[in-house]
């Protein structure tokens, strides 16, 4: 027996087999259920545990660009329809308004509680029971400031989401186990649930299923996928995600292919590493869709630091700023500056004689005269330096917390860290760019 066939030969009898044994009973015991129920794989897939993303999707077969990674029917989708048809769906009966995001959460809080007498069980299995994502902490007092007030802002919109429910279940209590619903629906349950939806929810089109007879105060767009939520996000996958009324099922394509045995990863969207933790709870070390965001103050205090005589700006520019919206993106990527933040500075920056119209020229040509670009490259730089001087600084005084904070909050502090660190990386790129591009 030649050399090559012996290798074939062990390579038959032992095909990777690390890369499957992670597929959990959880994965199996949802696929078989969902087999029941209609649903068929459209490619060879299985669940696995990856080093760097945790639990995903392994391809067991080469995947060609254009392929349906994923096939949902209707009824194994979990919509506001679903909840209104569903026992728990009086509570939203009343005229009152609700978010979509409350509506799934309470509906998942009630099928958690009901258990295997759930028809969701399986599919509540698989969910995770904790989360990295920071509106996940009890205490958040550690974060740099600006995480903090995000997160103050989630914190705040679930629990007063969730006193709205609690306000009409009451004294109502529950059929299977008369426990009040009170207890049932308690806060920690509905703020597991609404961390499920916010970075499991996938975004579907509104559409005639999910037609709904309740007051809702944002759109209908919303569903809870099983099965899909075992996918990662990677910022380089492309994928197509859309409903096929003809076949009543939600589907998802993706664009690039997939070698055997590699991770599988659909795309939430163009997210940076900020908006990337703070929904969904981690990062993407390199991320290309990366940015930093600075705010009107760090532009304004730089340009005073460089141009002392521009304390303040005519009206005709204040207009211009506002009607155009120049104050949405201004941030730096790896790679330079946001149009916008190009377009704040320069209207900060430019001489007051300087005419509204040779300034709205300079903009939308995006072509500035050496001099010009040389000051807005002189005003980022000290935002950058501004920045890159709070990160350390924050960097060290997580560092301080470290150990009382891990021990709670382990993986969601080393996304922190990791955070600042790509903040960091990202400006100091940026700052290497600028010296060497030339308008
Ligand atoms: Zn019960």
């Amino acid at each position: 027996m030649g050399r090559v066939l012996r290798m074939r030969k062990r390579k038959k009898k032992n095909p990777k087999p690390d890369l499957y044994k992670n597929s959990t009973l959880e994965y199996v015991e949802l696929v078989k259920w969902m087999k029941e129920l209609g649903w068929k794989p459209t490619c060879k897939l299985v669940s696995s545990y990856f080093q760097n993303t945790g639990r995903g999707m392994i391809a067991k077969e080469n995947i060609f660009a254009g392929s349906t990674i994923a096939k949902i029917p209707y009824r194994l989708l979990i919509t506001v329809k679903t909840v209104l048809e569903s026992k728990i769906g009086w509570i939203f009966s009343r005229h009152k308004f609700f978010t979509t995001q409350q509506v799934l959460s309470v509906f998942l809080v009630w099928e958690r509680h009901l258990g295997e007498f759930s028809t969701w069980n399986k599919y509540i299995n698989c969910l995770p029971k904790t989360f990295s994502c920071p509106a996940y902490c009890n205490n958040i007092d550690w974060l740099p400031s600006n995480l903090k007030e995000k997160t103050k802002d989630i914190q705040n919109n679930i629990l007063k989401t969730y006193h709205a429910v609690v306000n009409i279940i009451d004294k109502k209590k529950c059929d299977h186990c008369n426990t009040f619903l009170s207890s049932i629906f308690a806060y920690e349950m509905y703020s597991w649930a609404w961390c499920i939806v916010s970075t499991r929810a996938v975004y579907l089109c509104p559409s005639t299923i999910l037609q709904s007879y309740v007051l809702l105060s944002d759109e209908n767009n919303l569903a809870l996928a099983p099965y899909i939520d075992f996918f990662n996000h990677n910022c380089c996958a492309e994928v197509k995600a859309y409903i096929v009324e003809s076949e009543g099922i939600y589907q998802i394509e993706t664009l690039i292919p997939f070698s055997k045995n590699s991770e599988i990863f659909i795309n939430y969207g163009p997210l940076s590493n900020d908006r990337l933790f703070i929904d969904y709870g981690f990062i993407i070390p390199s991320n290309i869709q990366d940015i930093v965001s600075f705010s009107y103050d760090n532009v304004l205090d730089a340009v005073n630091e460089i141009i002392p005589s521009n304390k303040y700006i005519n009206e005709y520019r204040c207009r211009f700023l506002k009607e155009k919206k120049l104050f949405t993106d201004v941030s730096c990527h790896a790679d330079g500056l946001s149009w916008d933040c190009q377009a704040l500075i320069f209207v900060f920056s430019c001489p007051p004689d300087v005419k509204i119209e040779e300034i709205k020229r300079s903009i939308f040509s995006n072509k500035f005269k050496n001099h010009s670009w040389d000051i807005i490259c002189r005003v980022v730089k000290v935002i950058i330096n501004k920045k890159l001087n709070e990160y350390e600084k924050e960097s060290s005084e997580l560092m301080i917390k470290h150990g009382e904070i891990t021990k709670m909050y382990g993986e969601c502090f080393t996304f922190v860290r990791g955070l600042l660190g790509e903040h960091i990386k990202l400006l100091n790129k940026c700052a290497l760019s600028l010296e060497t591009e030339k308008k």
